[in-house]
């Protein structure tokens, strides 16, 4: 018989048990944790811990939400009153084409979001568990009642635990209770009435640890957990919403009061003139559904989708859209260095122990090499001061190696991995040692406080029951400030000269060197827990270790294409100053040619003026405490920068949401960080946030295309249109007519701008500026060349056709099919396919890619243009005549011309 949910939980009380009564219900070890049969058979039983996609607004209302458009409503409006005078035909011809319209805008806004939601959530939570007694981590989905779950800052909780242990853990509810400060955990038993706020002895689903370390049990998962329950505060709404697309509306929204007040206008002109009411009407819808750019919106969306999907391709995943054209204006990128721009691979390469300086041969993680004192390999015995320094490193560590395929790898941190190669070297390793010294507290390693310590009882030592050692390593000056003294060749304590040792920092340090210090304590009051305090003073200097962490090739040219492209480059690190500028310097950071290097110290004393200034001007900002990366994202923002911020400690989170740009590490950020980021680097890999500018700028230049497309056409007709009315001439074009061409025609020409590959000059050119309009001057210029070439092409084919041949419906068919081959011209000419085609003339070898989409969208085009005149059902509907095969070519000769007026055009305001 299987126990059913409830009998193994009861809902609700567990912050009211004992922590054994917990792990007697959930039939779990408090010490091993759970085995791996157990494992499987609650996963059979209680499924995934995840929640159930919640779908977000109604798909009705939302597509309901399509017609809720200025244009929609002019059209609706426009069908019913062709419907009130007798119209039918055209009055179903216009809902038709806005039923169309919405499907697509509908389809089009649905495929866009899911693939953002799908993106974003591919990201996994992982936690880190206790099973078979064994630490490991494991995606959070497969977390089971009775798992133990080990918190540590920068944390998501995964499931409902109730925490069995808790050193100074602070937790932050706010996505459950509303409440933004972190709230302090404890272990005690509660009341049962408690209100789930209280429960401080629970830690929830969906919050974040902000400090200190945990243990809880899994006591609910997925559905079952509180999050789950109320299950509407996890509707993840993605909005389609970018300051771009705001822009949009408030254009339109503009445009739309002055076409509204033309119409008008045209109305009582023509009416004036002694026109009929009902051709008065036709002219004013005409003019009204011409000066619209229908098209746009669909397309905007399109292009903005895209480049969310080709970014990822290139490891940035976007977590909220509006980075993706944020993105493309960055002026400014600050990078961690650490595992970002560098490979994150650490070697010992150099150490200094006892007075005498050692070399280390051997790369990577591999157990090869020497340690060399004065050029000829040691044995471990004969340094005593040196073993003294390699133990340190070896006990104060978290981190183990493994091998897998052949390749040895670190788990846990890199800088700890080299610790324990080097050690290896000389035949220490950490299980030998811990025999004699098991770990009794440790306090882990935290960039604010720049050390990591290890309690160990010391059996070696007579009275060894009350014996203790502590080990510290950490960054120079974090260890120098707390040792008194330091250990002569012999190993004898003399007093500290920090003088010595700062010199032997620079020299490794300016070779690029990550340098760690090591001290060590003898307590001797038998204590088995470590505090902060314990290690204030009184420590005595064991020695440095210098290892190397290669820069990655990839992000070398990285920052080269950056800094080409007018966007400056700028380190902010926790280590030392030295160290950073060598390798900032060897990875070829500069501004105006020049590698300054700030301290997060020096900063913290400079008024608000000079750290303004040095922050433009500094390149490497070394020792930078977390919350200074604040100071420094806003300073940038002071001067009108826009600004894109790497983090992945909790601290890092106020940086990430202040800065234009948020970047969170996929692999080594925590989940706090990822939470508050826009975009997440899956590779960790400073390449991908170059990659994804590059992108950005793409999505940018794209989308001007797009305008600079669909406006002239716009242009021409509603010129055309008003020219007619006023000088009472017969209407060129009619108001289903210009449907076709606005809706039909244009997305089947734009979307394809929306795939268009990225042109070779996009890391050429310095960064748009934030400040400049969405129709910049030239902009418009190109707008009003095109529009008025557009509309003497359809006003002249129209004017000729019909003084020649009398037939309206022809005229009116040549002047759009006329409109349309230039409109190929026009097309052709700020896109890739039209690049590739000229090449091809001029005998250039080049191959065909990525211009497939704009192929098929021209393909498209010239078919759907011939069912409009061809087929007789579409003369009926939109007044069209067939054409033979001479008036096909008058058509296209007349188009022709658009090759001289476009390239005049992109020599003025280039495109492509
Ligand atoms: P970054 O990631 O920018 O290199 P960190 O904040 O990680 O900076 O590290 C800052 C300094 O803290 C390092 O230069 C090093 O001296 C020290 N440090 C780094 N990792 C550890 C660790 N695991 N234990 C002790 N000290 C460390
Ligand atoms: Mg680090």
């Amino acid at each position: 018989m299987t126990a059913t949910s409830e009998e193994i939980m009861p809902p609700n009380e567990w912050h009211n048990l004992p922590a054994s009564k917990v792990a007697q219900h959930l039939d779990t070890n408090l010490q091993t944790g759970l085995t791996s049969d157990e494992v499987v058979k609650r996963r059979e039983r209680f499924g995934a811990n995840e929640l159930q996609a919640k779908s977000g607004t109604n798909p009705i209302l939302r597509f309901l939400l399509q017609f809720n458009q200025p244009l929609l409503y002019i059209l609706l409006i426009a069908g019913a009153i062709k419907a009130l005078i007798g119209q039918w035909v055209n009055a179903w011809v216009i809902w038709g084409v806005t039923l169309i319209n919405a499907i697509i805008g509908f389809i089009q806004e649905s495929k866009a979001e899911s693939a953002i939601a799908a993106l974003a959530s591919s990201v996994q939570t992982n936690a880190t568990i206790l099973r078979n007694n064994q630490k490991l981590q494991v995606p959070s989905t497969e977390l089971v009642p009775g798992d133990l779950v080990l918190l540590t800052s920068g944390d998501k909780v995964p499931a409902d635990l109730r925490l069995i242990q808790s050193r100074n853990l602070q937790v932050n509810e706010s996505a459950l209770t509303g409440e933004s400060v972190a709230i302090e955990k404890n272990t005690e038993p509660l009341e049962a009435d408690a209100p789930l706020a209280e429960r401080s002895n629970m830690a929830y689903a969906g919050s974040f640890v902000t400090f200190g370390t945990g243990k809880g049990i899994v006591v609910a998962i997925g559905e079952e957990t509180e999050t789950g329950r109320i299950s509407q505060l996890m509707e993840q709404g993605t909005s389609l919403k970018t300051p771009l697309t705001r822009k949009f509306d408030k254009f339109s929204r503009t445009l739309l009061y002055i076409i509204l007040g033309i119409a008008a206008l045209t109305f009582a002109v023509g009416l004036g003139y002694g026109n009929s009411w009902a051709s008065m009407f036709e002219a004013a819808v005409a003019f009204a559904v011409s000066a619209i750019p229908e098209g746009l919106p669909a397309v905007v969306t399109v292009t903005l989708a895209i480049g969310v999907s080709r970014m990822a391709r290139r490891h940035a995943i976007v977590r909220k859209l509006p980075a993706v054209e944020t993105l493309g204006g960055a002026t400014v990128i600050c990078s961690d260095k650490t595992g970002t721009l560098t490979e994150n691979q650490m070697t010992v390469q150099a150490i200094y122990a006892g007075g005498e300086q050692y070399t280390v041969t051997g790369t990577g993680y591999a157990p090869e090499g020497e340690i060399l004192c004065d050029e000829q390999p040691i044995n471990g015995q004969d340094f005593p001061v040196l073993t003294e320094c390699l133990k340190a490193g070896l006990l104060c560590n978290d981190s183990h190696l493994e091998q897998k395929e052949g390749e040895w790898q670190v788990v846990g941190d890199p800088t700890e991995g080299g610790l324990i190669v080097v050690a290896d070297k000389v035949g220490l390793h950490r299980h030998n040692l811990e025999i004699e010294m098991p770990r009794l507290d440790a306090i882990p390693f935290e960039s604010e406080f720049q050390y990591m310590a290890t309690l160990h009882e010391d059996r070696s030592q007579k009275n060894s029951a009350s014996v203790r050692t502590v080990y510290v390593k950490g960054s120079v000056e974090a260890i120098l400030q707390r040792c008194q003294q330091m250990l002569d060749t012999e190993g004898k304590a003399i007093a500290l000269n920090p003088e010595i040792i700062h010199q032997e920092v620079d020299v490794m340090a300016n070779f690029g060197l990550r340098v760690l210090a090591f001290a060590k304590k003898s307590l001797a009051n038998g204590q088995n827990s470590l505090n902060r305090a314990d290690i204030e003073k009184d420590l005595v200097f064991l020695g440095l270790q210098g290892m190397i962490d290669p820069p990655r090739t990839e992000a070398i040219k990285a920052v080269a294409a950056c800094q080409n492209a007018g966007i400056q480059v700028k380190m902010i690190t926790g280590d030392h100053a030295a160290t950073a500028k060598a390798i900032a310097q060897s990875m070829g950071f500069n501004k105006n040619g020049e590698v300054l290097a700030f301290t997060g110290k020096e900063l913290a004393q400079m008024d608000n003026s000079q750290l303004t200034t040095a922050i433009e001007d500094g390149v490497v900002f070394a020792r930078v405490a977390p919350e200074q990366k604040l100071r420094i994202v806003e300073a940038l923002q002071s001067k009108g920068e826009v600004v894109a911020m790497t983090g992945d400690g909790v601290n890092d989170a106020p940086a990430l949401k202040q800065a234009d740009i948020g970047i969170a590490m996929g692999g080594a950020g925590t989940e706090v960080a990822k939470e508050a980021a826009d975009m997440i680097l899956t590779d960790d890999n400073f390449a991908s946030i170059e990659a994804a500018v590059e992108e950005g700028r793409t999505v940018y230049r794209n989308l001007l295309k797009a305008i600079a497309f669909i406006l002239p056409v716009n242009g021409g007709e509603s010129m055309t249109i008003l020219i007619s009315v006023l000088f009472a001439r017969e209407l060129p074009i009619l108001s289903l007519q210009v449907l076709w061409l606005n809706m039909v025609n244009s997305i089947a020409m734009t979307v394809p701008l929306a795939f268009e590959p990225k042109s070779q000059r996009v890391m050429q050119q310095p960064p748009r500026s934030p400040r400049e309009p969405l129709l910049s001057q030239s902009l418009i210029k190109r707008i009003l060349a095109i529009s008025i070439f557009n509309w003497i092409l359809i006003f002249g084919v129209f004017e000729w056709i019909q003084q020649t041949t009398g037939n309206t419906d022809l005229a009116r068919t040549m002047a759009i099919q006329a409109l349309v081959a230039g409109r190929v011209i026009y097309l052709l000419s700020i896109s890739k396919l039209g690049i590739l085609l000229i090449n091809k003339l001029r005998g250039v070898k080049e191959k065909f890619t990525n211009v497939s989409a704009m192929a098929i969208g021209i393909a498209a085009t010239i078919i759907l243009q011939i069912i409009f005149s061809q087929w007789n059902i579409m003369n009926s509907l939109f007044s069209t005549a067939p054409l033979n095969l001479t008036q096909w070519l008058i058509c296209l000769l007349i188009g022709l011309p658009m090759i001289l007026v476009a390239t005049l055009v992109n020599r003025f305001d280039p495109l492509n």
